[in-house]
Protein backbone atom coordinates (compact mmCIF):
# COMPACT_ATOMS: atom_id res chain seq x y z
CA UNK A 1 0.00 0.00 0.00
CA UNK A 2 1.48 3.46 -0.97
CA UNK A 3 0.84 5.85 2.13
CA UNK A 4 1.50 9.73 2.08
CA UNK A 5 1.72 10.76 5.68
CA UNK A 6 0.90 14.71 5.84
CA UNK A 7 1.59 16.21 9.10
CA UNK A 8 2.61 19.88 10.57
CA UNK A 9 5.45 18.75 12.26
CA UNK A 10 7.46 15.61 12.45
CA UNK A 11 10.53 14.47 14.73
CA UNK A 12 13.27 15.15 14.86
CA UNK A 13 12.84 17.96 12.35
CA UNK A 14 10.58 20.19 14.09
CA UNK A 15 8.43 19.75 17.02
CA UNK A 16 5.86 21.60 19.68
CA UNK A 17 4.70 17.77 21.11
CA UNK A 18 3.24 14.63 20.93
CA UNK A 19 2.12 15.21 17.41
CA UNK A 20 5.86 15.54 15.83
CA UNK A 21 6.40 12.27 18.22
CA UNK A 22 4.10 10.26 16.06
CA UNK A 23 4.87 11.90 12.89
CA UNK A 24 8.50 10.77 13.28
CA UNK A 25 7.74 7.29 14.66
CA UNK A 26 4.32 6.01 13.03
CA UNK A 27 5.61 5.83 9.58
CA UNK A 28 8.85 3.86 10.64
CA UNK A 29 6.52 1.27 12.03
CA UNK A 30 4.49 1.24 8.70
CA UNK A 31 7.86 0.82 6.77
CA UNK A 32 8.29 -2.09 9.22
CA UNK A 33 5.34 -3.78 8.32
CA UNK A 34 6.00 -3.78 4.47
CA UNK A 35 4.03 -0.60 3.46
CA UNK A 36 5.69 1.88 0.81
CA UNK A 37 5.26 5.05 3.35
CA UNK A 38 6.08 9.03 2.33
CA UNK A 39 5.88 11.63 4.60
CA UNK A 40 5.41 15.56 3.60
CA UNK A 41 5.64 18.82 6.07
CA UNK A 42 6.46 22.32 5.60
CA UNK A 43 10.18 23.70 5.22
CA UNK A 44 10.41 25.92 8.60
CA UNK A 45 13.07 27.78 9.77
CA UNK A 46 14.35 25.99 12.74
CA UNK A 47 14.72 22.79 10.37
CA UNK A 48 18.54 22.48 10.05
CA UNK A 49 19.31 21.70 6.15
CA UNK A 50 22.79 20.24 6.25
CA UNK A 51 22.47 18.20 9.63
CA UNK A 52 19.42 16.04 7.97
CA UNK A 53 20.70 16.78 4.45
CA UNK A 54 18.05 18.21 2.94
CA UNK A 55 18.44 18.87 -0.41
CA UNK A 56 16.15 20.61 -3.41
CA UNK A 57 14.62 18.33 -5.97
CA UNK A 58 14.66 21.24 -8.49
CA UNK A 59 10.63 21.05 -8.45
CA UNK A 60 8.92 23.85 -7.92
CA UNK A 61 5.01 23.61 -7.65
CA UNK A 62 2.41 26.69 -8.62
CA UNK A 63 -0.37 26.67 -5.92
CA UNK A 64 -3.93 28.87 -6.63
CA UNK A 65 -4.57 30.88 -3.05
CA UNK A 66 -7.01 33.03 -3.45
CA UNK A 67 -6.88 35.09 -6.23
CA UNK A 68 -3.32 34.27 -6.45
CA UNK A 69 -0.68 31.78 -8.15
CA UNK A 70 2.01 31.40 -5.51
CA UNK A 71 4.92 29.55 -6.18
CA UNK A 72 6.95 26.73 -3.88
CA UNK A 73 10.11 24.62 -3.41
CA UNK A 74 10.06 20.66 -2.75
CA UNK A 75 13.24 19.77 -0.71
CA UNK A 76 13.59 16.47 0.58
CA UNK A 77 15.13 13.68 2.78
CA UNK A 78 14.66 11.20 4.60
CA UNK A 79 13.41 9.99 8.50
CA UNK A 80 16.98 9.74 9.56
CA UNK A 81 17.34 6.05 10.78
CA UNK A 82 19.58 3.28 9.56
CA UNK A 83 17.36 1.10 8.10
CA UNK A 84 14.96 3.30 7.41
CA UNK A 85 14.40 4.77 3.83
CA UNK A 86 11.25 7.08 4.09
CA UNK A 87 11.34 9.62 2.15
CA UNK A 88 9.55 13.11 3.11
CA UNK A 89 9.48 16.33 1.55
CA UNK A 90 9.22 19.83 2.49
CA UNK A 91 7.10 22.41 0.97
CA UNK A 92 9.35 25.47 1.07
CA UNK A 93 7.73 28.89 0.90
CA UNK A 94 9.78 31.34 2.85
CA UNK A 95 7.11 33.76 2.98
CA UNK A 96 4.99 30.90 5.24
CA UNK A 97 7.26 29.25 7.39
CA UNK A 98 10.16 31.21 7.42
CA UNK A 99 9.75 31.78 10.66
CA UNK A 100 11.11 31.48 14.23
CA UNK A 101 8.32 29.33 15.45
CA UNK A 102 5.92 26.61 13.98
CA UNK A 103 2.25 28.45 14.84
CA UNK A 104 3.35 31.43 16.84
CA UNK A 105 4.83 33.28 19.78
CA UNK A 106 3.66 32.89 23.53
CA UNK A 107 1.55 36.10 22.36
CA UNK A 108 -0.64 33.96 20.53
CA UNK A 109 -1.10 32.85 16.61
CA UNK A 110 0.61 34.12 13.68
CA UNK A 111 -2.35 36.03 11.89
CA UNK A 112 -2.12 34.14 9.14
CA UNK A 113 -2.08 30.46 9.71
CA UNK A 114 -5.23 30.13 8.35
CA UNK A 115 -3.60 30.95 4.63
CA UNK A 116 -0.10 29.27 5.69
CA UNK A 117 -2.00 25.55 5.65
CA UNK A 118 -4.85 26.14 3.64
CA UNK A 119 -1.90 26.87 0.98
CA UNK A 120 0.14 24.02 2.77
CA UNK A 121 -2.65 21.11 1.79
CA UNK A 122 -3.24 22.51 -1.27
CA UNK A 123 0.74 22.44 -1.89
CA UNK A 124 0.30 18.84 -0.86
CA UNK A 125 -1.81 17.70 -3.62
CA UNK A 126 0.07 19.86 -6.27
CA UNK A 127 3.46 18.23 -5.24
CA UNK A 128 2.00 14.56 -5.28
CA UNK A 129 1.36 15.66 -9.13
CA UNK A 130 3.81 17.14 -9.80
CA UNK A 131 6.15 14.30 -8.36
CA UNK A 132 3.99 11.31 -10.01
CA UNK A 133 3.53 10.50 -6.08
CA UNK A 134 0.08 8.52 -6.40
CA UNK A 135 -0.51 7.31 -3.15
CA UNK A 136 -3.66 4.64 -2.22
CA UNK A 137 -4.30 6.74 1.19
CA UNK A 138 -3.06 10.22 2.58
CA UNK A 139 -2.69 9.92 6.39
CA UNK A 140 -3.90 13.58 7.42
CA UNK A 141 -2.94 14.96 10.97
CA UNK A 142 -4.94 17.72 13.04
CA UNK A 143 -6.54 20.91 11.58
CA UNK A 144 -3.70 21.47 9.42
CA UNK A 145 -4.21 18.98 6.97
CA UNK A 146 -7.75 18.90 6.97
CA UNK A 147 -8.18 20.97 3.85
CA UNK A 148 -7.01 17.54 2.07
CA UNK A 149 -10.11 15.59 2.61
CA UNK A 150 -12.13 18.64 1.71
CA UNK A 151 -10.09 19.33 -1.24
CA UNK A 152 -10.00 15.73 -2.97
CA UNK A 153 -13.63 15.70 -2.27
CA UNK A 154 -14.24 19.04 -4.25
CA UNK A 155 -11.95 20.69 -6.10
CA UNK A 156 -9.60 17.66 -7.27
CA UNK A 157 -12.95 15.47 -7.73
CA UNK A 158 -12.64 15.27 -11.20
CA UNK A 159 -8.77 14.94 -11.84
CA UNK A 160 -8.28 11.34 -12.67
CA UNK A 161 -4.68 11.34 -11.05
CA UNK A 162 -6.42 11.84 -7.59
CA UNK A 163 -9.38 9.43 -8.71
CA UNK A 164 -9.61 6.72 -5.71
CA UNK A 165 -7.07 8.39 -3.26
CA UNK A 166 -8.63 7.49 0.42
CA UNK A 167 -8.24 9.67 3.37
CA UNK A 168 -7.54 8.96 7.29
CA UNK A 169 -7.54 11.86 9.29
CA UNK A 170 -6.47 11.79 12.77
CA UNK A 171 -7.48 14.10 15.55
CA UNK A 172 -4.71 13.96 18.01
CA UNK A 173 -6.18 17.16 20.04
CA UNK A 174 -9.90 18.53 19.52
CA UNK A 175 -8.67 21.75 21.43
CA UNK A 176 -7.17 23.20 18.43
CA UNK A 177 -9.62 23.07 15.34
CA UNK A 178 -8.01 25.72 12.79
CA UNK A 179 -10.88 28.37 13.29
CA UNK A 180 -10.79 31.59 10.97
CA UNK A 181 -13.71 34.33 10.37
CA UNK A 182 -15.59 33.31 7.07
CA UNK A 183 -13.92 36.29 5.43
CA UNK A 184 -10.90 33.71 4.98
CA UNK A 185 -13.18 31.95 2.56
CA UNK A 186 -11.72 33.00 -0.60
CA UNK A 187 -8.05 31.40 0.20
CA UNK A 188 -9.80 27.81 -0.20
CA UNK A 189 -11.03 28.38 -3.77
CA UNK A 190 -14.35 26.78 -3.10
CA UNK A 191 -17.04 27.77 -2.82
CA UNK A 192 -19.66 28.90 -0.32
CA UNK A 193 -21.77 25.82 -0.68
CA UNK A 194 -19.54 24.22 1.21
CA UNK A 195 -19.68 27.17 3.84
CA UNK A 196 -22.75 25.35 5.62
CA UNK A 197 -23.58 23.21 8.99
CA UNK A 198 -22.67 20.10 6.99
CA UNK A 199 -19.62 21.23 5.36
CA UNK A 200 -16.76 23.52 7.20
CA UNK A 201 -19.23 26.17 8.50
CA UNK A 202 -19.12 26.09 12.55
CA UNK A 203 -21.22 28.92 14.18
CA UNK A 204 -20.61 31.69 11.32
CA UNK A 205 -16.95 30.86 11.33
CA UNK A 206 -14.79 28.10 9.06
CA UNK A 207 -13.55 25.51 10.65
CA UNK A 208 -10.78 23.43 8.90
CA UNK A 209 -10.65 20.45 11.32
CA UNK A 210 -14.18 20.34 10.59
CA UNK A 211 -13.58 19.69 7.51
CA UNK A 212 -10.86 16.89 8.02
CA UNK A 213 -14.03 15.24 10.01
CA UNK A 214 -16.58 15.66 7.84
CA UNK A 215 -14.95 14.60 4.19
CA UNK A 216 -12.41 12.19 5.32
CA UNK A 217 -13.24 8.56 4.58
CA UNK A 218 -11.98 7.29 8.33
CA UNK A 219 -11.42 9.46 11.13
CA UNK A 220 -9.51 8.23 14.45
CA UNK A 221 -7.77 9.69 17.37
CA UNK A 222 -5.12 8.64 19.74
CA UNK A 223 -7.02 6.59 22.64
CA UNK A 224 -10.46 4.40 22.93
CA UNK A 225 -11.66 6.85 25.58
CA UNK A 226 -10.51 9.85 24.05
CA UNK A 227 -13.13 8.45 20.89
CA UNK A 228 -15.75 8.04 23.09
CA UNK A 229 -15.01 11.12 25.89
CA UNK A 230 -15.37 13.32 22.51
CA UNK A 231 -18.62 12.58 21.37
CA UNK A 232 -20.27 14.27 24.38
CA UNK A 233 -20.69 17.64 25.23
CA UNK A 234 -18.44 17.46 27.72
CA UNK A 235 -15.47 16.76 26.02
CA UNK A 236 -16.83 17.61 22.37
CA UNK A 237 -15.65 21.00 21.85
CA UNK A 238 -18.75 22.03 19.90
CA UNK A 239 -17.86 19.45 17.73
CA UNK A 240 -19.71 16.06 19.30
CA UNK A 241 -22.43 16.35 17.43
CA UNK A 242 -20.70 16.30 14.09
CA UNK A 243 -18.62 13.18 15.58
CA UNK A 244 -21.59 11.62 17.06
CA UNK A 245 -23.01 11.22 13.15
CA UNK A 246 -19.70 9.47 12.12
CA UNK A 247 -19.38 7.50 14.87
CA UNK A 248 -19.34 4.12 12.46
CA UNK A 249 -15.87 5.86 10.77
CA UNK A 250 -14.46 7.02 14.26
CA UNK A 251 -12.01 4.73 15.94
CA UNK A 252 -9.38 4.92 18.42
CA UNK A 253 -5.93 3.89 17.72
CA UNK A 254 -3.54 4.12 21.05
CA UNK A 255 -0.60 6.14 20.11
CA UNK A 256 3.13 3.79 20.52
CA UNK A 257 6.07 5.04 21.20
CA UNK A 258 9.59 4.58 19.73
CA UNK A 259 11.59 2.77 21.97
CA UNK A 260 14.60 3.59 19.76
CA UNK A 261 14.28 7.70 21.08
CA UNK A 262 13.02 6.47 24.66
CA UNK A 263 14.78 3.63 26.45
CA UNK A 264 16.66 3.82 29.35
CA UNK A 265 19.08 0.93 28.39
CA UNK A 266 19.68 3.42 25.13
CA UNK A 267 19.08 6.78 26.04
CA UNK A 268 22.14 8.60 24.35
CA UNK A 269 20.69 11.89 26.37
CA UNK A 270 21.04 10.55 30.20
CA UNK A 271 24.64 9.86 32.12
CA UNK A 272 24.18 6.33 32.87
CA UNK A 273 21.97 3.89 31.27
CA UNK A 274 20.12 1.63 33.22
CA UNK A 275 17.69 -2.48 33.11
CA UNK A 276 14.70 -3.44 34.51
CA UNK A 277 17.03 -5.92 36.25
CA UNK A 278 19.72 -3.12 37.49
CA UNK A 279 18.85 0.22 38.25
CA UNK A 280 22.09 1.35 40.00
CA UNK A 281 21.85 3.80 36.85
CA UNK A 282 18.55 5.52 37.72
CA UNK A 283 19.87 6.60 40.94
CA UNK A 284 23.15 8.34 38.73
CA UNK A 285 20.31 9.96 36.83
CA UNK A 286 18.52 11.24 39.89
CA UNK A 287 21.81 12.56 41.31
CA UNK A 288 22.48 14.01 37.97
CA UNK A 289 18.82 15.93 37.18
CA UNK A 290 18.81 17.46 40.79
CA UNK A 291 22.23 18.81 40.28
CA UNK A 292 21.03 20.99 37.13
CA UNK A 293 18.18 21.75 39.11
CA UNK A 294 20.20 22.87 42.35
CA UNK A 295 18.68 20.37 44.60
CA UNK A 296 20.31 18.13 47.05
CA UNK A 297 19.89 14.29 45.90
CA UNK A 298 18.18 11.99 48.89
CA UNK A 299 17.59 8.63 48.35
CA UNK A 300 14.41 9.05 50.98
CA UNK A 301 12.79 11.69 48.56
CA UNK A 302 10.80 11.08 46.01
CA UNK A 303 11.52 13.41 42.94
CA UNK A 304 8.07 14.52 41.87
CA UNK A 305 8.10 15.32 38.32
CA UNK A 306 6.59 17.67 35.04
CA UNK A 307 7.43 18.29 31.48
CA UNK A 308 4.84 20.14 29.29
CA UNK A 309 3.21 22.14 27.09
CA UNK A 310 1.98 24.94 30.05
CA UNK A 311 -1.75 25.13 29.06
CA UNK A 312 -4.81 24.51 30.20
CA UNK A 313 -5.97 21.39 29.12
CA UNK A 314 -3.07 19.84 31.53
CA UNK A 315 -4.45 20.90 34.44
CA UNK A 316 -1.81 22.78 36.06
CA UNK A 317 -4.58 25.00 37.80
CA UNK A 318 -4.98 21.83 40.52
CA UNK A 319 -1.17 21.88 41.43
CA UNK A 320 -1.49 25.87 41.67
CA UNK A 321 -3.98 25.32 44.30
CA UNK A 322 -2.19 22.70 46.58
CA UNK A 323 1.12 23.61 46.28
CA UNK A 324 1.44 24.70 49.57
CA UNK A 325 0.05 21.29 51.06
CA UNK A 326 2.41 19.81 48.66
CA UNK A 327 5.54 21.63 49.28
CA UNK A 328 5.04 19.96 52.96
CA UNK A 329 5.41 16.48 52.08
CA UNK A 330 8.54 14.72 51.83
CA UNK A 331 9.13 15.37 48.39
CA UNK A 332 11.25 17.40 45.87
CA UNK A 333 9.73 18.79 42.51
CA UNK A 334 11.00 20.06 39.30
CA UNK A 335 9.45 20.79 35.90
CA UNK A 336 10.54 21.69 32.79
CA UNK A 337 7.28 23.17 30.34
CA UNK A 338 6.75 26.45 28.19
CA UNK A 339 3.53 27.84 27.01
CA UNK A 340 0.79 30.13 28.86
CA UNK A 341 2.62 33.37 30.55
CA UNK A 342 -0.20 32.67 33.87
CA UNK A 343 1.60 29.43 34.36
CA UNK A 344 5.31 30.64 33.64
CA UNK A 345 4.51 33.30 36.86
CA UNK A 346 2.89 30.48 39.10
CA UNK A 347 5.75 28.20 38.74
CA UNK A 348 8.45 31.15 38.57
CA UNK A 349 6.56 31.85 42.26
CA UNK A 350 6.98 28.18 43.31
CA UNK A 351 10.54 28.25 42.57
CA UNK A 352 11.25 30.99 44.53
CA UNK A 353 9.37 30.43 47.67
CA UNK A 354 10.88 26.64 47.50
CA UNK A 355 14.15 26.78 46.68
CA UNK A 356 15.20 23.58 48.68
CA UNK A 357 12.69 21.85 47.17
CA UNK A 358 11.37 22.93 44.03
CA UNK A 359 13.49 23.33 40.23
CA UNK A 360 11.61 25.35 37.80
CA UNK A 361 13.04 26.02 33.93
CA UNK A 362 10.68 27.33 31.63
CA UNK A 363 11.38 26.45 28.11
CA UNK A 364 12.04 23.80 25.82
CA UNK A 365 14.89 21.18 25.90
CA UNK A 366 14.56 17.70 24.57
CA UNK A 367 18.08 16.69 26.07
CA UNK A 368 16.91 17.21 29.66
CA UNK A 369 13.11 15.94 29.09
CA UNK A 370 14.81 12.88 28.76
CA UNK A 371 17.04 13.48 31.81
CA UNK A 372 14.10 14.03 33.68
CA UNK A 373 12.29 10.76 32.77
CA UNK A 374 15.13 9.17 33.77
CA UNK A 375 16.16 11.29 37.16
CA UNK A 376 12.79 11.42 38.56
CA UNK A 377 10.69 8.87 40.21
CA UNK A 378 6.87 10.05 39.36
CA UNK A 379 5.63 12.09 36.67
CA UNK A 380 2.50 14.29 37.14
CA UNK A 381 -0.23 14.93 34.58
CA UNK A 382 -3.37 15.90 36.41
CA UNK A 383 -4.82 16.95 33.01
CA UNK A 384 -8.30 18.19 31.94
CA UNK A 385 -8.70 16.08 29.04
CA UNK A 386 -5.60 14.51 27.30
CA UNK A 387 -6.04 12.55 23.86
CA UNK A 388 -3.11 10.37 24.33
CA UNK A 389 -0.55 11.67 26.21
CA UNK A 390 2.85 10.05 25.43
CA UNK A 391 4.54 11.21 28.60
CA UNK A 392 3.22 9.24 30.84
CA UNK A 393 4.19 6.20 28.35
CA UNK A 394 7.79 7.20 28.22
CA UNK A 395 7.77 7.72 32.39
CA UNK A 396 6.45 3.96 32.50
CA UNK A 397 9.31 2.73 30.51
CA UNK A 398 12.05 4.65 32.66
CA UNK A 399 10.31 3.35 35.88
CA UNK A 400 9.41 6.57 36.95
CA UNK A 401 5.98 6.12 38.34
CA UNK A 402 2.93 8.06 36.58
CA UNK A 403 0.12 9.96 38.88
CA UNK A 404 -2.59 10.74 36.18
CA UNK A 405 -5.99 11.80 36.31
CA UNK A 406 -8.47 9.35 34.39
CA UNK A 407 -9.16 10.92 31.35
CA UNK A 408 -8.61 10.32 27.23
CA UNK A 409 -5.20 8.02 26.85
CA UNK A 410 -3.91 8.12 30.52
CA UNK A 411 -7.22 6.58 31.54
CA UNK A 412 -6.34 3.83 28.86
CA UNK A 413 -2.83 2.93 29.88
CA UNK A 414 -2.54 3.47 33.91
CA UNK A 415 -3.67 1.14 36.12
CA UNK A 416 -3.80 1.94 39.83
CA UNK A 417 -1.20 -0.21 41.68
CA UNK A 418 -3.05 -2.98 43.80
CA UNK A 419 -1.05 -3.86 46.76
CA UNK A 420 -2.95 -7.03 47.68
CA UNK A 421 -2.60 -8.23 44.01
CA UNK A 422 0.51 -6.42 43.06
CA UNK A 423 -0.85 -5.04 39.89
CA UNK A 424 -1.07 -1.74 37.88
CA UNK A 425 2.10 0.65 36.90
CA UNK A 426 0.43 4.06 38.67
CA UNK A 427 -2.15 5.98 40.43
CA UNK A 428 -4.81 7.83 38.94
CA UNK A 429 -7.89 9.55 40.27
CA UNK A 430 -10.89 10.58 38.37
CA UNK A 431 -12.87 13.74 39.36
CA UNK A 432 -11.37 16.82 38.22
CA UNK A 433 -10.28 18.40 41.90
CA UNK A 434 -7.03 19.22 44.02
CA UNK A 435 -7.94 17.35 46.75
CA UNK A 436 -8.62 14.06 44.51
CA UNK A 437 -5.09 15.04 43.12
CA UNK A 438 -3.54 15.65 46.40
CA UNK A 439 -4.60 12.42 47.84
CA UNK A 440 -3.32 10.36 44.60
CA UNK A 441 -0.07 11.95 45.19
CA UNK A 442 -0.24 11.20 48.90
CA UNK A 443 -0.70 7.92 48.31
CA UNK A 444 2.49 7.54 45.83
CA UNK A 445 4.49 9.14 48.27
CA UNK A 446 3.38 6.86 51.06
CA UNK A 447 4.08 3.46 48.87
CA UNK A 448 7.29 4.99 47.73
CA UNK A 449 8.52 4.27 51.68
CA UNK A 450 7.66 1.07 51.16
CA UNK A 451 10.96 0.23 49.07
CA UNK A 452 9.47 -3.59 48.45
CA UNK A 453 6.19 -2.50 47.17
CA UNK A 454 7.57 0.47 44.57
CA UNK A 455 10.35 -1.95 43.34
CA UNK A 456 7.51 -3.75 42.35
CA UNK A 457 5.21 -0.99 40.65
CA UNK A 458 8.56 0.27 38.62
CA UNK A 459 8.69 -3.96 37.57
CA UNK A 460 5.47 -3.61 36.25
CA UNK A 461 5.83 -0.21 34.85
CA UNK A 462 9.26 -0.89 33.19
CA UNK A 463 7.52 -4.28 31.82
CA UNK A 464 4.93 -2.45 29.82
CA UNK A 465 5.37 -2.61 25.95
CA UNK A 466 3.54 0.42 24.10
CA UNK A 467 5.86 0.09 21.81
CA UNK A 468 4.32 1.00 17.79
CA UNK A 469 3.87 -2.77 16.05
CA UNK A 470 0.43 -3.29 17.44
CA UNK A 471 -1.19 0.15 16.42
CA UNK A 472 0.35 0.61 13.18
CA UNK A 473 -1.10 -2.97 12.72
CA UNK A 474 -4.38 -1.28 13.35
CA UNK A 475 -3.93 1.47 11.27
CA UNK A 476 -3.27 -0.64 7.96
CA UNK A 477 -6.43 -2.41 8.82
CA UNK A 478 -8.20 1.44 8.85
CA UNK A 479 -6.32 2.30 5.70
CA UNK A 480 -7.97 -0.98 4.49
CA UNK A 481 -11.20 0.11 5.36
CA UNK A 482 -11.05 3.64 3.82
CA UNK A 483 -9.88 2.58 0.54
CA UNK A 484 -12.53 0.15 0.27
CA UNK A 485 -15.00 2.36 1.15
CA UNK A 486 -13.64 5.21 -1.60
CA UNK A 487 -13.62 2.54 -4.19
CA UNK A 488 -17.29 1.17 -3.36
CA UNK A 489 -18.48 5.12 -3.70
P1 LIG B 1 1.02 17.25 23.87
O1 LIG B 1 1.18 16.70 22.49
O2 LIG B 1 -0.38 17.56 24.25
O3 LIG B 1 1.93 18.40 24.13
P2 LIG B 1 2.08 14.67 24.74
O4 LIG B 1 2.27 14.08 26.10
O5 LIG B 1 1.29 13.85 23.77
O6 LIG B 1 1.45 16.11 24.93
O7 LIG B 1 3.50 14.92 24.10
C1 LIG B 1 4.35 15.90 24.53
C2 LIG B 1 5.72 15.68 23.91
O8 LIG B 1 6.42 16.93 23.94
C3 LIG B 1 6.57 14.72 24.69
O9 LIG B 1 7.50 14.11 23.83
C4 LIG B 1 7.30 15.64 25.68
O10 LIG B 1 8.49 15.09 26.16
C5 LIG B 1 7.53 16.85 24.83
N1 LIG B 1 7.62 18.12 25.57
C6 LIG B 1 6.59 18.86 26.03
N2 LIG B 1 7.05 19.99 26.62
C7 LIG B 1 8.39 19.93 26.52
C8 LIG B 1 9.45 20.81 26.95
N3 LIG B 1 9.20 21.95 27.57
N4 LIG B 1 10.73 20.47 26.66
C9 LIG B 1 10.99 19.30 26.01
N5 LIG B 1 10.04 18.42 25.59
C10 LIG B 1 8.77 18.74 25.84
Amino acid sequence: MKILFASPEIVPFAKTGGLADVSGALPKALEKLGEDVTAIMPKYQAINDKKFGIEYTGKNIQVPISNRIEEAKIYKSQIPNPKSQIPVYFIDKKEYYDRPYLYGTTQGDYPDNAERFIFFDRAILETCKILGLRPDIIHCNDWQTGMIPVYLKTLYKDDQFFKDISTLFTVHNLGYQGLFWHLDMHLTNLGWDIFNPDGIEFYGKMNILKGGLVYSDIITTVSKTYSEEIQTKEYGCGLDGVLHKRKDDLYGVLNGIDYEEWNPATDKYITAKYLKENLSGKWECKKDLLNIYGLKPSKELPVLSVISRLADQKGFDLIGEIIDELMELDIQFVLLGTGEKKYHKLFEEIGKKYPSKAGIKIGFDNALAHKIEAGADMFLMPSRYEPCGLNQLYSLKYGTIPIVRATGGLNDTVENYNPLTKSGNGFKFAEYSSTKLFSAIKTAVDFYKDKLQWNRLMMNAMGEDFSWSHSAREYVELYRKAINKRTKT
